[in-house]
This record gives C-alpha cells, structure tokens and sequence, in this order.
C-alpha cells in the first residue's frame, strides 16, 4: 500500500493536527508492541475494555512512529507527530479500508457460516493459488479489527482474494460487507456457536447473509430454513446430498480413509475423493469443489488437485527444543502477511535473547521476487531477528539479501548440515509452506519426551485474564499468581504472557519460582508469598519484593537491608484477619508501625490478607469480618506510616463474590487457568490445559479375563482393552481409576479399568471404533478438571498442580 496521509485524512474524514500532510503511509498497525511500526506506519489508536491506544503513542513516537489517528491528543505528545482526529478509530480504521478495498475489482470471496471458515479459506487457497495471486486473511482474522486489517494488505499484483467474515453480535456483518464487498459468497456450515450473541437462530442467519447483499452468485448447502431468509434476486449455487433440485447433486460412500463422491452437475457425473471422513471435512472440501465448478474449473483438475487436500493447522505453537532452545512450529504456511503475524508473536514470547527464523520460500506474495525478498529482508532486520536459515531454491538466490544467513536448497541438506549449524540458547521460529514438509525440522529440533503432553491454549489465558480485569474497577490493578509453576500450566510462559498484557504484579510462593521467572527475563514485580530468612539476600539480588508476615522476619530483613545499604526496598505487609497461616495479628502492628516508622531502607508497598471462605456463602460473615479487620488494621498501619500502600484481599472468588472490597489490587489465581467454583462464572470461562496422550497398544481379551495389578478387573464379555502411557507418576490420581474414571476417545468415554499403573492405565474400547496412536483425551473439556476433582473429593487446584514435570508442555495459540 502507499497512499499520503492527506488522502487517508480525507477518506476518513479527520480533523488534521500535524505537520507533514505529503507522508507516505505503506502500513498500518494497532499494536504498540510489533516490532514492524515505523516512520511510514499509520497506527491506530484502538481503544477496547483493558486497553487504550492512546496510552502507547509516547512510547510509539520514541520509537520513531510519526502518524497517529486518535479520538484525542494526549496532553505529553501534542504538536509531536501527525495525528488525524475522528470520533471513532475502529469505524476511520474501517472505513479507510472500505475504501481501499474499492481500488480493486478482482474476484473477491466471502466466506462465512459458524464452522469451517477458516479451512475453506486455506483449502481454497491451496486449490487456486497454481492459477490466481490469491490474497486472503492470515490464520483467522475475520473480526471487526481483523477483517480491515486483512484487507489493506492487498496489493497491485494480487487478482484473487479469500475473506472470512465472524460475527458474535447482531448489527455487525453489515459493517464486514462494507469492507469485503465479496462477489462470491460462501456459506459455511451455520451451527450454534456463538448463539449467546443473537435473540434467535432466525435472527443469527439473517445476520450472517448480510455479507452477500451484492454478490453475484451464492454457494450453500441447500436447505430450506435457510433459503428462506435469502433475498430471491441473489444468484444461487447450492449443493445437496438429500435433494436433487439443488444444482449440483453428491452421494457420498466412506471407505477406510477416505470419502467417495458421486458429483452430478449439469449432464456430467463424476467421481470425487476427499481425503478425510468426518462430516465437517467433507462439508469444507464440498464448498471448495463449488467454487472450482462455479469458475469453470474441469473435473479432471478437481478430482487431482482436492484428492491432496491436507489437515489445516491453524496454530503458532510453541514447544521446548533440545538445548534449551524455545521453538515456534508454523510449518504450513509461508506467506507474507502470516510472517508477520508470526514475528509479531516471537517478538512477544521473548524466552531468549537470540532470536533466528527458518523460513521456506514464499509463495503468493504478489510481488516480484526481487522486491518481495528485499522486503522480507527489511522485515526480518526490524524484528531484530539474528539469523536467517533459509530454505528453498528460490530463497537461496537472494541470499544476498539477508544478514547472517545460510541457505539451503532443501530439507534434506538442511538436515545433512544440522550438527554445525550449532542451535542452543535461541527462540527460532519455523516457518515453511506445506510442500517443504517442515514438520521434518520441527521433530528434529524438538526435545524427545513421550507422548502425553499438557496442551496449554494461550489465547483462553488472554480471554480469562481480560474477563477479570473486567470485573474490575478502572483504577484496580491486578496481581496474577503464578505459584507453583502457574497452578501446573508452565510459570514463564505465562507470566510472559501476563507481562504482554500490561499485569502489575506477579505472585509466586517461594523465592526460587520468582528467581527463575526473573533470570528468564520477566521484569514484571514479582511478591514472594514464602521468603525464607535464608533466601533474603537472593531475594534483594533479583529484585524480588518479599512478603514479611512476623516481627522476626521484618528484623532479619531489616538487618540485611541496612548492610547492603539499600533504600526504600519494596516489602508486602501481610496481615492474618483469620485465615490463621501467615500474617502479623491486631496485637503486632503497633510495634510493627514503631519500626517501620521513619525506615528508609524498606518502602511498604503494599499491605495485604487473604480470605479463608471467599468462595462458600455460607461462612459470608466471617469473610465480611476478614474485610473488616483488614480495613481497620491497614488503615491504622497506613495512618502511622504516613503514606500510602497498595491495599489488597481478594483472590480469584473474592473478585466474583466481594467486589466491593477490591481495595487497590486483587489477586487472581485459579480463575486465570479457567476454574470458577461458581457456576454462571463458570461458562465465561475458555478452558486452558487440556491433557492428552495416545494409545500405545490394543487387545481382544475373553469373558473371565483380567487386567492389570491385582486383577482388579474381571472381563465381563468379550472386551477390547486399549493402553495409554499415562500413569499415576504423571499425577492422575490412582483413585481415578477402577471403573471411577475415564478418558475420551474419538468422542466417546472409555472407562478407566483395573489399577492405574505407574506410567500407563488400561480402558474399555470395546464400543469405540479406534486404533492404535489415536489421540486420548485425558482432561480439558470433558472431562473438565472441575468434574474430576468432584469425583476424587478434592479441588482442582490440587489436580492441575499434581500433573508432573515430566509431562511436557505445549503452548498455542489459536
Ligand atoms: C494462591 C493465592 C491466591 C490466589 O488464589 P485463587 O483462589 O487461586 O484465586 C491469592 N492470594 C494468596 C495469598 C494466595 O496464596
């Protein structure tokens, strides 16, 4: 894109403040933390319920950002850079690209429907792109701020674009059509997510056609209720495997991995294989097949190019490497706009200092490879990435391009090679288009463990923490605890994480979890819940901020303090208001005041207690007593140190059941990994670890036969038993097992029989058409660990931090 600043004022029509109204814009942005803003970066200063745009532009002018559209000027930056005023930044954001998406008349598809968008949009990428430029939306960006975004990425070469289209709430499809303006519409499967949003299913599916006013043609299932809402002056392409009215008619066989069709369109019948069998795939692949019809493809091309339809994977995933490295896996799809995205998110995970990229040639850019190469050269040295592995006979020509590379022409010299090339200490992310089969780098980087991981979903963090925060007054700020290796999911990445979203504090128990949060390079304040006298001068050297709970502990770390002779380091006073653990009781704090009076080696910063009931009504006045006595004994304290601290009391059941006593923080813990014991909280919640593993072997055994220690299991009837390398050394409980517990495979439960065993336990399969290496579920959304801990008698809490270390963590990212 380039286009002036004076143009782009006008199309938004923004008051103008600036200076300079002949700059060149080539790139838009919202987020102050990408690496990529710079001098001909227009940023948008969004503002949504935990964050404002507005507060960043300081930091973004330091840093070299000259172009801002604001709803106002923050009083430290006027007369600093050029700032384009509106009313509103998410509508000028949208409608700059209405207007930029009207510089081009190439076929542009809309897509949308609940299920299948974003597969439909990558399959029919793959299936167009030997024919067409395509541009279409990076991994999933079809909202509000995703769609605009997508769209004024297009430029002069592309002549295809691919769109998908989400909505959650009424009224908000219209505006996505004005940007898209798609001539061909998709419609994808309408289910019942996000119904919450919507007084009807009438009303959802209304919503949703919105996006086809002014199609030229319409591809749908054909289906009465919905054909029903469709304006009869729209052209439509339907399909259907029930009624033979619709344009084209499929009969579908499954055979063992794969699915037949029968396609009859027009006077043709032909065959069709989908490499996939379950409902949903065969949906996406058929409204794939549509469009290729609809644009005149020939069966012949079809049939070849769907027959190689492969599994989307939409996820950055992020996965411990051998040598300490850190790896970001997006090994199937190498495009521009999915690069960046990808580099934005490296430049947020941070675990090391050195950062380098694997990258494939690029395909579909638009650009010449001249021009496309420099440019992603320019983008690689503005993420500060250190070195450039690239691989590919194209991307090996332009070699020259790039800072400390090595190129390769293909995986396989690549892997001849890997012993020199020396990885260790090192983010490095994997970036490859499908056909370069990256997966090859990825299992060779990868640390070996087996095959039960711990899924954590990094985008149902984000969700959980923004819900709280919302809960919140404006001026409360938030302590999230990270204890016990964040309740189990993985400390660092989630305090990396938390540290992105702006957490004022951490918490952890002991002084080791916050030294190796700290060493890692969070810089985040960290409270130690725990110190140990004898981790005080550790405590200082890491800049950890100790929570001193007697008289002996304050004068061990007073003595300490005054000798390295440190000034106003930050303490937490704890006080017991009935929890009865730790904390100076009513009797203590006059002395304590005595001796913190007037100290100018220690700084109170905060003063806080913790609630032994928040979560059970039933015990309500003892927990307003505990608020109470916290009230009364902090004021007192404050009153005698003459100057204020953070007041904090509530933890995570607190948040949702004492709102009032938010004081100046709250503590959040368990809510944050997606657990609330109450029950309406509950369903706001994304669930955030989901365990899993395999199955490693299957048997037949007879009626009268036994499994496992013990014998505790007698086969009843013929059964099939399947073994999953999960044990009670991992931390699923052996009360789990015995018939109490299960697991679910391929959708259904498989009751857990017999002893759990150390490192494996033994299910039913008998009624579960499965094999071996079929992917278990062990806990995450069924069953959900709150379900679990119920049936074993004890709280999640206890369940989530019981699953081992030696049970690798996988983080992602939707
Ligand atoms: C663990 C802990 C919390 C968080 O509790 P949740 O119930 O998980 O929200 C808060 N404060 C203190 C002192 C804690 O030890």
């Amino acid at each position: 894109m380039t286009q002036t600043i004076r143009n782009i004022a006008s199309i938004i029509k923004a008051t103008w403040m600036g200076k300079n109204d002949v700059a060149i814009i080539d790139s838009i942005s919202i987020d102050s933390r990408s690496l990529q803003n710079d001098d001909n970066t227009l940023f948008f200063a969004l503002s949504g319920p935990n964050h404002d745009g507005h507060s960043y532009i300081e930091e973004l002018i330091d840093k070299g950002v000259k172009h801002f559209v604001v709803t106002h000027i923050p009083k430290s930056v006027e007369g600093r850079a050029n700032f384009l005023l509106v009313e509103n930044t998410l509508e000028a954001l949208q409608k700059f690209a209405s207007y930029y998406r009207s510089l081009f008349d190439f076929p542009i598809i809309g897509i949308t429907g609940s299920n299948g968008k974003t597969i439909v949009k990558e399959w029919l990428n793959f299936l167009l792109s030997p024919d067409y430029n395509v541009i279409r939306s990076p991994k999933s960006y079809n909202s509000q701020v995703g769609v605009p975004l997508s769209i004024l990425a297009i430029n002069e070469k592309h002549n295809f674009g691919i769109f998908e289209a989400g909505i959650s709430m009424m009224n908000e499809m219209e505006k996505l059509q004005k940007i898209i303006q798609p001539n061909i519409g998709i419609l994808c499967n309408i289910g019942s997510a996000h119904d919450e949003g919507f007084p009807s299913v009438a009303e959802k599916i209304k919503e949703k056609l919105k996006l086809f006013t002014s199609v030229t043609v319409l591809i749908l299932n054909k289906n009465k209720t919905i054909l029903a809402f469709v304006n009869p002056k729209i052209k439509t392409f339907t399909w259907s495997s029930v009624d033979k009215t619709a344009a084209v008619f499929i009969t579908t066989k499954k055979t063992d991995d794969l699915t037949e069709l029968q396609v009859t369109y027009k006077e043709d019948t032909f065959p069709l294989t989908i490499p996939f069998q379950d409902q949903a795939s065969i949906e996406n692949a058929i409204h794939c097949m549509m469009v290729m019809l609809y644009l005149g493809y020939n069966s012949k091309v079809i049939q070849t190019r769907i027959s190689q339809l492969y599994p989307v994977e939409m996820r950055l995933k992020v996965k411990n490497g051998s040598t300490n490295c850190t790896l970001i896996d997006d090994s199937y799809s190498s495009d521009f706009q999915s690069l960046k995205i990808a580099l934005d998110f490296l430049e947020n995970q941070k675990q090391h200092k050195k950062k380098t990229i694997i990258l494939s040639d690029i395909f579909q850019s638009g650009l010449n490879n001249e021009e496309l190469y420099s440019q992603v050269s320019q983008l690689i040295i503005s993420n500060k990435i250190n070195r450039v592995i690239g691989i590919g006979e194209t991307i090996s020509q332009y070699k020259n391009k790039f800072i400390n590379c090595s190129t390769f022409k293909n995986v396989s010299e690549f892997t001849d090679a890997f012993d020199n090339l020396n990885f260790g200490n090192e983010t490095i992310l994997i970036k490859g288009a499908r056909d370069f089969h990256f997966e090859k780098i990825v299992s060779l980087l990868e640390e070996k463990t087996h095959e039960t991981v711990l899924e954590i979903n990094l985008n149902a963090i984000s969700h959980n923490y923004n819900f709280f925060k919302s809960k919140l007054a404006p001026n409360t700020k938030m302590m999230v605890m990270v204890k016990a290796f964040g309740y189990g999911n993985g400390g660092f990445e989630i305090a990396k994480l938390l540290e992105h979203h702006k957490v004022d504090y951490l918490g952890v128990a002991f002084a080791d979890e916050g030294i190796s949060l700290k060493t890692a390079g969070i810089s985040v304040p960290i409270m130690v819940l725990n110190p140990e006298t004898t981790s005080f001068s550790a405590i200082i050297q890491h800049h950890l901020e100790p929570e001193i709970y007697s008289i002996k502990g304050l004068k061990a770390f007073l003595k300490i303090a005054e000798q390295k002779k440190l000034k106003h380091f930050p303490i937490h006073i704890k006080i017991d208001t009935g929890m009865h653990r730790l904390g100076f009781e009513e009797g203590n704090i006059q002395e304590l005041s005595q001796i913190l009076k007037g100290n100018e080696s220690v700084q109170v910063k905060s003063i806080l207690s913790h609630m032994a009931t928040s979560d059970d009504m039933k015990h309500d006045a003892f927990s307003k007593s505990q608020i109470a006595l916290f009230d009364k004994l902090s004021s007192q304290l404050q009153k005698e140190l003459n100057y204020n601290s953070i007041r904090h009391i509530l933890n995570t059941s607190g948040i949702t059941n004492y709102p009032e006593a938010q004081y100046d923080m709250v503590r959040l813990g368990i809510g944050l990994y997606g657990i609330s014991n109450d029950s309406d909280e509950q369903k706001e919640l994304e669930t955030v670890g989901t365990l899993k593993s395999i199955i490693s072997q299957i048997r037949t055994i007879s009626a009268g036969e036994s499994v496992g220690y013990g014998r505790r299991f007698i086969a009843e009837r013929e059964t099939k038993v399947a073994t999953i390398p999960i044990g009670y050394a991992d931390g699923i409980r052996r009360s789990w097992g015995q018939g109490v517990g299960y697991v679910v495979i391929e959708n259904k439960q498989a009751k857990i029989i017999g002893s759990i065993c150390m490192d494996m336990l033994m299910v039913d399969v008998t009624d579960i058409d499965c094999k071996e290496g079929n992917a278990v579920l062990i806990f995450g959304e069924n069953p959900t660990v709150s379900f679990m801990a119920k049936q074993l008698n004890t709280i999640p809490y206890e369940i989530l931090t019981s699953i081992s270390q030696r049970v690798k963590r996988v983080f992602y990212r939707e």
